[in-house]
């Protein structure tokens, strides 16, 4: 077989949550929220005894796993953002807002995603993941890759 192939698998995820990009021009400026979907794709050293990289309901579990607990149903704030921050810790919640060391747009999501969460997520499973994309509406995604 072709030694220089490369196979991935991408396991999709979806979240909701509140942002407010600091500095817009424009709208985005006010706190607001997306439906956020999450395109999640592994690659491996080696296929698995099956033929998998990972199965893609472990993807789900550990990466939609942390998703879930941190980001779905709250807000995403940039540290800096400490008005909007204090704001909404009056605001009666279930969950803690999430303050995010970069501001929260879609390409700093997926690098944080990708270069952050992920490799401490899977740590020692020899699975990498190597492309996040996040799209933020139909028609608006940004995507991280390694290299
Ligand atoms: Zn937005």
């Amino acid at each position: 077989m072709n030694n220089k192939s490369r196979v991935t698998c991408t396991r999709r995820v979806k979240f909701s949550a509140g942002h407010r990009v600091m500095g817009h021009e424009n709208k985005c400026a006010t706190p607001h929220g997306h439906n956020y979907v999450v395109d999640i794709t592994a690659e491996a050293e080696n296929l698995d005894d099956i033929g998998r990289i990972i199965d893609f309901s472990v993807l789900k579990e550990k990466i939609g796993g942390w998703i879930d607990e941190n980001w779905d149903h709250t807000f995403l704030l940039f540290e800096k953002d400490t008005q909007t921050i204090e704001a909404l810790k009056q605001a009666p919640a279930k969950k803690p807002l999430y303050i995010c060391p970069f501001n929260p747009t879609a390409e700093e999501i997926a690098k944080y995603l990708l270069l952050k969460i992920a490799p401490e997520i899977l740590k020692g499973t020899g699975v990498h993941i190597t492309k996040i994309v996040i799209h933020e509406t139909d028609n608006c995604s940004a995507e991280a890759r390694l290299d």
